[in-house]
């Protein structure tokens, strides 16, 4: 008999850990909806965050961050990317920009 909490998220939880959730409630149903029906959902999910920011409530923005981030992490594994390999290869040594882990880079560019 299988315990229903056995892979609930914490709030330690890691990008590894949240993608493999992810992968193991929806993959089959990403993988046959395919990237670009991902990608609008994303995108609908993204502008639901805005309203969020703009005038949300606390609740509502957690709700959203959290959507964001689920269907972020979809179109990872759609696609068979590693989040946790991502952002360690990009900012795992620093700002790209400038290689500081105190961003150095002037306000005008972009990180
Ligand atoms: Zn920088």
């Amino acid at each position: 008999m299988s315990d229903p909490d056995q892979n609930r998220v914490t709030p330690e939880v890691s990008f590894g850990q949240f993608q493999q959730l992810i992968s193991q409630m929806y993959l089959e149903k990403d993988l046959a909806r395919g990237v670009d029906g991902t990608f609008m959902w994303f995108m609908e999910e993204v502008g639901e965050l805005a309203s969020a920011l703009r005038s949300g409530t606390h609740e509502e923005r957690l709700g959203e961050f959290a959507d964001v981030i689920a269907w972020l992490t979809t179109m990872a594994n759609v696609v068979g990317v590693d989040l946790a390999e991502a952002v360690s290869l990009k900012y795992g040594s620093g700002c790209p920009g400038c290689n500081q882990f105190q961003c150095t880079c002037a306000d005008a560019e972009k990180p």
